[in-house]
């Protein structure tokens, strides 16, 4: 790595490492926008093509990632001719391929043979493979409550799973512990600034593949993404490839009640947050706050009207897309949705949503399926109320009878009650209520 010098802005320090975070002071590091030729000069294949802006190794590790197409809307009317770049056709269907590809890059130039990482999923599918390939043992942190096909999928490329914690910043934090006793590769998107340097080479790529970009839909997540598009820009910018950094708009979930649709989009305000809002008051962005029940259901028609399936935290950005067209009237043509990961990564959550509601669930009586249904509507924001719930269940068993197995549940504190004022009990799934239903799912055979 000869190329790229990491340095905090704050304290002045030069990391010798490859640390998101300054040692001395905490701060953000940065690394210096690098200036490279004209674009005319850059031919894509794969995300290498542009190993100008890349740091220079020995040996790369890489499955072909990059150099994603894009797309456009073609049916959905209100915002037709937006442009999608299709982040899930990297090589395990996700824009982590290129973080993966330049950490285990470095890891192997720097002789590790263990590697971790905590994310809430598509990055540690992505480690696991990258590292396959490379030989080097992985181990990825993943918090409780993940969709199981995520799990599976880091288990068959032969990385090792350990579930801790509730939240992926207990999952983060376990890793970075793990790593200083273990001396293995500290891997997580959050610590390693190499996450930058490989995703900002989305923004490059859209420079070349689309000039005329005024705008930016981006999920917001932990942030790492944003910094990276915004990473990306800057080497474009120091280039002499554009004058101006596109708005750029980040996507987060409404803090109204517990879903398990988009971990991804539901980590807590981190200390990137902080650098994500000055990146948008500088290119005049925003943030935008959309419905989970909205996300899952743009995901769903997304895949009927256009024919492509994305996972239910890149749907937000279609979400935040039909948002923008009203209040801010974006030109649509002109804007960009960058559609970061595959449905296959969310498998559970469509299948759940395709089977409707079960009528017989093997093995359980009837009263405890009820139960499982009500509880699977409630965690997906179908039905909140018991009288949408007894609808959805098509008015059988009867009205008492549900408001029984309500009773029954919040007991059990699998469900509580959000608006307890209310003269109708607004139900929200609680923590045990979504592990209780992650367990049943592991269990049932479905017919
Ligand atoms: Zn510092």
């Amino acid at each position: 790595m000869t190329n790229i010098e990491v340095f905090c802005e704050k304290c002045k320090t030069i990391a010798n490492t490859t640390q998101l975070w300054c040692e001395k002071c905490k701060e953000l590091n940065k690394v210096q926008p690098i200036e490279a030729c004209s674009y005319s000069n850059y031919e894509l294949s794969t995300m290498w093509s542009l190993n100008d802006f890349l740091p220079q190794f020995s040996k790369i590790m890489t499955l072909s990632e990059g150099n994603t197409p894009c797309t456009k809307i073609s049916r959905d009317k209100p915002i037709k001719d937006l442009i999608l770049k299709l982040e899930f056709r990297n090589p395990t269907g996700s824009f982590r391929d290129r973080a993966a590809s330049v950490i285990v890059s470095d890891a192997l130039n720097k002789k590790q043979k263990k590697i971790v990482g905590a994310s809430t999923g598509s990055f540690n599918i992505s480690l696991a493979a990258y590292s396959a390939k490379a030989g080097i043992k992985s181990t990825n942190i993943l918090p409780l409550n993940l969709d199981l096909s995520k799990k599976e999928q880091i288990q068959l490329y032969g990385g090792e799973v350990k579930e801790i914690g509730e939240t992926v910043e207990e999952a983060v934090e376990f890793a970075s512990e793990y790593s200083r006793t273990t001396s293995s590769y500290l891997a997580t998107p959050e610590s390693n600034i190499l996450t930058i340097e490989g995703q900002k080479t989305i923004a490059l790529e859209l420079v070349i593949q689309k000039k005329e970009i005024s705008s930016i839909i981006v999920p917001k997540g932990s942030g790492t993404l944003i910094l990276s598009i915004f990473r990306g820009y800057e080497d474009a910018i120091k280039s002499g490839w554009i004058e101006d950094i596109p708005s750029i708009y980040a996507v987060s979930l409404k803090k109204t009640h517990v879903s398990h649709f988009a971990e991804s989009l539901e980590s807590k305000p981190s200390k990137l947050h902080e650098e994500v809002k000055k990146i948008l008051v500088q290119t005049k962005g925003k943030d935008i706050e959309i419905d989970a029940s909205v996300m899952i259901d743009k995901a769903m028609k997304l895949a009927k009207n256009e024919g492509l399936f994305i996972e239910p935290a890149s749907a937000s950005v279609i979400a935040a897309a039909h948002q923008l067209v009203e209040t801010e009237q974006i030109n649509v043509s002109r804007t960009v949705g960058i559609l970061t990961g595959t449905g296959i990564n969310a498998l559970n959550i469509f299948a759940s949503q395709l089977r409707g509601h079960q009528k017989a669930v093997w093995g359980l009586s009837q009263s405890s399926t009820t139960k499982f249904e009500i509880l699977n509507f409630i965690a997906n924001n179908k039905a909140n109320y018991g009288i949408s719930i007894w609808n959805s269940l098509g008015k059988s068993p009867t009205k008492q009878s549900i408001y029984q197995h309500l009773n029954q549940l919040e007991k059990k504190g699998l469900i509580s009650v959000i608006e307890p004022k209310m003269k109708q009990k607004k139900y929200k799934i609680t923590r045990k209520g979504l592990e209780t239903i992650e367990r049943m799912r592991a269990l049932i055979d479905y017919v």
